[in-house]
């Protein structure tokens, strides 16, 4: 094992657990080969078997092996609040990551079952905040004085500890599409937001749509005493930005905007706003996964367009789309990693265990972090 300069673990795919953060690999049972030629038909056939008993939600960044089996695709809430829209479905089988599958299970009734089909599939953002970190944080803000006027906002993209954390402090819940809103409900609540686990979306979000300046925003290093700040950065700070990313959307830089337009003339550049803030200054366009999919649905023949998005939603909207030229705004090839553990061997083992009576693989929240947890999600479902 390797430890990044994250601190996380680095495992070997398939060995080893790691039980301070949401990721694990270990499968119990026995996934079929990759290379069976009739596990298309096998994942169809155990569908057919659960009948109206199953869900299958697929998100935009899962491979095309796999969303052919999703009942409906669609971003991290979208899909949680689909699931919670089905209680007389009894397994919900979640295809996207942990903290996706966490939130269908605060969402739904007691009697279902919400399950990952590899437990690999954790989300290296989310791995960037743990509760203990954010309770050290937060300790932090109180011996700095400011914490009681401090509202914290976290991400979807979080674990539900985080979000119950945010729940018991006052905060509420955001995704990508209502970030903005979030922090005019918080800067109504006080006087600065601590915002988790994803710095650009903070940062970018505070600059570009509620008029901050840079200046307003501090970073907070978990790995350094007090974060890295003195009092008086906390004490002038408007948004307390968490030193998290993800990893896909962060690798986006300045040169592959440069680079695109170069080679593309007339390209529209459309990127999402968990791009660095670089990034998304140099972009036409900046918006959610729902807002880029949205934009390119409604895109003249004809036009170009450089998308800063997970590797398999774009290639899947450049198939969709021929009549436009769709392109990857970087050069190098990235997939979100852990999005792409969910394979078909994997989606068929849990879909025949399901059928054969064998609940495998399920995520189960515990009752004091479902309720603060959803009154934060509550929280953001009452924004205005
Ligand atoms: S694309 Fe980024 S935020 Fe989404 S699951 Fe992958 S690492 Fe996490």
């Amino acid at each position: 094992m390797t430890i990044t300069e994250t601190g996380l673990p680095l495992f070997i795919l398939g060995r080893d657990t790691d039980p301070h953060s949401e990721r694990g690999v270990d499968c119990p049972g026995e996934l079929p080969p990759a290379s069976d030629p009739t596990l298309v038909e096998r994942a169809r056939v155990a569908k057919e078997r659960l009948g109206d008993r199953l869900f299958v939600l697929g998100h935009h960044y899962q491979r095309d092996e796999v969303i052919q089996f999703a009942d409906v695709t669609g971003d991290s809430f979208k899909l949680a609040r689909e699931a919670a829209a089905r209680p007389e479905a009894e397994y919900i089988v979640f295809c996207g990551v942990h903290f996706m599958a966490e939130s269908a299970d605060i969402l739904t009734g007691d009697t279902q079952k919400v399950v990952l089909p590899d437990l690999a599939a954790g989300c290296s953002m989310a791995d960037m905040a743990t509760f203990n970190q954010v309770e050290d944080c937060w300790d932090a803000l109180e011996d700095a004085g400011i914490a009681d006027r401090v509202v914290p906002i976290t991400y979807m993209n979080s674990s539900a500890d985080i979000k119950a954390f945010c729940g018991r402090h006052g905060g509420a819940v955001c995704t990508s599409s209502n970030a903005k809103r979030a922090l005019d409900w918080a800067f109504e609540q006080g006087e600065k937001v601590l915002f988790l686990p994803d710095q650009h979306l903070g940062r970018n979000t505070a600059v570009l749509e509620m008029g901050l300046s840079l200046d307003d925003c501090v970073v907070y290093n978990p790995h350094r005493p007090n974060g890295g700040l003195t009092r008086e950065q906390l004490e002038n700070a408007k948004m307390i930005l968490w030193k998290g990313h993800c990893s896909v959307h962060g690798r986006f830089s300045a040169a592959c905007v440069d680079e695109v337009r170069a080679r593309i003339p007339g390209v529209n550049v459309l990127v999402h706003p968990e791009c660095r803030h670089e990034v998304v200054t140099k972009a036409d366009f900046v918006g959610s996964t729902e807002y880029i999919i949205r934009m390119l649905e409604e895109a003249p023949a004809g036009s170009s367009w450089a998308v800063g998005t997970e590797l398999n939603l774009v290639r899947r909207l450049a198939n969709r789309f021929p009549d436009k030229t769709i392109t990857f705004l970087d050069r190098t090839v990235c997939y979100c990693s852990t999005m792409n553990r969910i394979d078909l061997p994997h989606l068929v083992w849990a879909l025949e265990s399901l059928a054969d009576g064998e609940v495998v693989n399920q995520i189960t929240v515990d009752a004091d972090t479902t309720h603060w947890a959803k009154v934060a999600l509550d929280r953001m479902l009452a924004l205005p």
